[in-house]
């Protein structure tokens, strides 16, 4: 049976950064996943470009920007290995890379050039790395030690990390493995739900928007009541099932299921003003004016919605204006769903950091680590959740004890 000092069980983002840190140590690392292909989630990140960070990152409050049960959890890795830290690697490599929108740092050519650089990372700690290699069962020694019957052999080693990822896009080979793990040793896991996801609303009531899929436009979004509220100014995108774009995706790791979404469609006009001052001085129809201050395809399926729309602005009552204003910069809605983890980009929840080490990622069960999104921390939508996956796979690669 071939010994370890540490086997990293998944592929991923966290898996393959972990794994060439630990090897990078001196340790004798094996790397497997289930899957043919490495990493087929960077590949798909980023619209191909792998949004790979994010600069606005706050390093006073790092934890700002991510979801969990503890939230306080996440700050000592985050603190510890930065945006700069990866960007600084990122650039020793060579790669080209550029800001999009609100700090995001995505590759210039390709996502398959940080598949490369983890790769090489992993080649230079000497990291053994089995694909496609099935993981059968994990069980513990008396000694302590693991044994782990997998698709080429047992293996045995002294750490297990479970790098696993969440249940989000099954089709690329996403599983339960992680949580599985994390219960047979009898840690808690926090409930997983699709997170970054876009919602979907009842076929009725989404009749009169169905016309709309395509157009996309800047939003405020907020969910949440006075206490919770959150809210984003994002682009939102009309689909033919709900909506979507950054607006919702950012939203919906929030939206809880009953609960309403208030959108504001124009944030940047002051819409009773604006419906006023046409009323006073233009004759044209309450569409063609509701046109110049929002798409023309919006205003036309919002004044199909009410009789007192469909008219002159010249002849509109004040209070038909002001319920028009009000229905577009406060539009309250409650979806039905989400399109789940088929369409999700993040899982949220998973293993519950309460049974874990911030500083190591080690588990309550001695030698068994959680990295990556199968824990419990979600980030938000735009670099953050790589982010995560290189914190949290440096802080417990750096900690993974040696011969
Ligand atoms: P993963 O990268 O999911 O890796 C898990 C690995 O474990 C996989 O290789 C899988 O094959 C393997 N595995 C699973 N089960 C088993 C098993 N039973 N046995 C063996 N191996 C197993 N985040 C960003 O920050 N920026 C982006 O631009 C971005 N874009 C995204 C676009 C899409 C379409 C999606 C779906 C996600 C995107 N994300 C993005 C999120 C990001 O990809 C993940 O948060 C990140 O990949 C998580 O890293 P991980 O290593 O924990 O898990």
């Amino acid at each position: 049976m071939q010994d370890f000092d540490a086997i990293v069980i998944g592929a991923g983002a966290a898996g393959l950064f972990c794994a060439g840190v630990a090897g990078q140590r001196g340790l004798r690392v094996l790397l497997l996943d289930h899957s043919e292909k490495v990493a087929e989630k960077i590949r798909i990140s980023g619209g191909g470009r792998a949004n790979f960070t994010n600069r606005d990152i706050d390093p006073r409050a790092p934890h700002k920007h991510f979801l969990s049960e503890n939230p306080n959890f996440c700050r000592s890795a985050l603190s510890r290995y930065t945006p700069a830290d990866f960007i600084a690697l990122v650039q020793k490599y060579g790669i080209g890379f550029h800001e999009k929108h609100k700090g995001q740092l995505f590759c210039d050519r390709s996502a398959e050039d940080l598949i490369a650089l983890l790769l090489a990372e992993c080649e230079a700690g000497g990291v053994q790395r089995w694909q496609p290699c099935g993981v059968k069962t994990l069980r513990v020694g008396i000694d302590g030690s693991y044994q782990i019957d997998t698709e080429r052999g047992t293996v045995s080693s002294r750490a297990v990390v479970v790098a696993t990822g969440g249940l989000s896009i099954p089709k690329i080979g996403a599983t339960d493995f992680g949580y599985r793990m994390a219960k047979q040793f009898g840690l808690r896991i926090v409930e997983p739900r699709p997170g970054l996801v876009p919602l979907t609303f009842d076929g009725d009531a989404w009749a009169p928007y169905t016309d709309l899929a395509g157009l996309a436009l800047p939003v405020l979004i907020e969910t949440g009541d006075k206490k919770s509220r959150i809210s984003f100014a994002e682009d939102l995108l009309f689909t033919h099932r709900g909506l979507s774009g950054p607006a919702v995706l950012q939203i919906s790791s929030y939206w809880r299921e009953g609960t309403p979404i208030r959108i504001n469609l124009a944030p940047e006009v002051d819409l009773p003003q604006a419906l006023a001052r046409a009323k006073a001085t233009s004759r044209k129809l309450i569409a063609n004016e509701l046109a110049t201050l929002v798409p023309s395809r919006l205003a036309d399926a919002w004044v199909a919605q009410d009789k007192d729309w469909q008219r002159p602005i010249s002849e509109a009552s004040d209070k038909a204006l002001a319920r028009l204003a009000e229905r577009l910069a406060r539009w309250e809605l409650v979806p039905t769903g989400s399109e789940g983890y088929k369409k999700a980009e993040v899982t949220l929840g998973g293993v519950d950091t309460r049974d874990l080490s911030s500083q190591t990622m080690e588990s309550k069960q001695p030698g068994l680590y959680f990295i990556g999104e199968v824990v419990d921390v979600t980030g938000w939508l735009g670099g953050y959740n790589f982010q995560w996956a290189w914190a949290s796979a440096h802080a417990c690669g750096m900690a993974l004890p040696g011969r």
